[in-house]
């Protein structure tokens, strides 16, 4: 199908992208690798009267592993993540989850800022800035700040970001070396968005479970964290018993709607069996 007609303009710094944004009053857009954004205009959804694309904003490509943890540019895609072997070590649970993201030319395209943005309820990586805690700093006309992933993603396709912001930089908490993990998803064909996923971790002191983190995709409209089963988990040793209830405890936490692709009850189901074997991955 033919895009609505739209104007395009390619910054090359971000101030001047973040003024563009600003002068067109929301019908403005960011354009990053276009792999959500040019969809939608093909069926209508968006028609921003000027997309303003950030491939040039070299700032924005880059990938920082520091002391605090891991700070990913906006414009870095797929690729980068799982070309980068410190990431290997450095954040296992994001590799993990970014292997499940669409297909080898999306992933050529797409990048980690557009998908945050973009906040598609049964994406990967909304769910692992939720689940790892991360901060997502943004720049606006009325300058930088940064937004707890918790309070970032307000619904299907919605985010807390103002017309004029762009996100610049996803910062994830530093993860140590010993951490266990796990990342299990349920999608009908390789590269599809997920029907359910889940991705856990915890820290392992003397075969007891602390500091237990638990988010789910795709049961909501915005990806969780479930306190409920990060509670059966904490202060525990995982064993077959513990899994259970926090597979009966998941399921008893979301509440899916029915849709085209599976029930509600299904999905239910869906998701305790993914926090199940993600559990079963992290204590192997
Ligand atoms: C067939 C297909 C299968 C897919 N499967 C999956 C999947 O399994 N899992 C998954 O997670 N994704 C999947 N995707 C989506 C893909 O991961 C995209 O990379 C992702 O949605 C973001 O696209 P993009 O980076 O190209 O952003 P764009 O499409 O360019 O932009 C998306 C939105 O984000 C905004 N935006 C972009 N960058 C910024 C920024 N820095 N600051 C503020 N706003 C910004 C844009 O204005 C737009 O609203 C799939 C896509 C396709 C076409």
């Amino acid at each position: 199908m033919k895009l609505p007609p739209f104007e395009y303009v390619c910054p090359t710094s971000i101030s001047e992208a973040v003024a563009l944004l600003a002068s067109h009053d929301g019908e403005a857009k960011p354009l990053a690798g276009g792999q959500s954004l040019v969809p939608m205009m093909a069926f209508r959804v968006a028609s921003p009267s000027l997309l303003v694309d950030l491939r040039k904003l070299a700032e924005l490509r880059q990938i920082r592993i520091t002391q605090e943890g891991v700070a990913l540019g906006a414009m870095v895609r797929w690729r980068d993540i799982l070309e980068d072997e410190r990431l290997k070590t450095a954040h296992p649970l994001l590799v993990a989850a970014v292997e499940h993201v669409a297909h080898y030319q999306i992933r050529n395209r797409g990048t980690v800022g557009g998908s945050i943005a973009h906040a598609d309820p049964a994406a990967e990586m909304p769910g692992i800035v939720v689940t790892c805690e991360a901060q997502i700093a943004v720049m606006g006309k009325a300058g930088g700040r940064t937004i707890a992933a918790c309070d970032f993603f307000v619904g299907p396709l919605m985010t807390e970001l103002k017309p004029d912001e762009i996100i610049t930089e996803i910062r994830l908490p530093l993860w140590p070396a010993k951490r266990r993990f796990g990342f299990q998803e349920f999608a009908r064909r390789r590269g599809d968005f997920a029907m359910a996923a889940a991705a856990v971790f915890y820290d392992d002191d003397n075969g007891k479970a602390r500091n237990a983190h638990v988010g789910v995709i795709g049961v909501a409209d915005h990806p969780l964290r479930l306190p409920s089963v990060e509670a059966v988990i904490n202060d525990q040793k995982i064993d077959d018993a513990l899994i259970a209830k926090a597979e009966a405890t998941t399921s008893a936490a979301v509440d899916p709607a029915d849709d085209i692709h599976a029930s509600g009850a299904y999905r239910k189901a869906l998701v305790g069996v993914m926090v199940e074997r993600a559990l079963k991955a992290a204590a192997a």
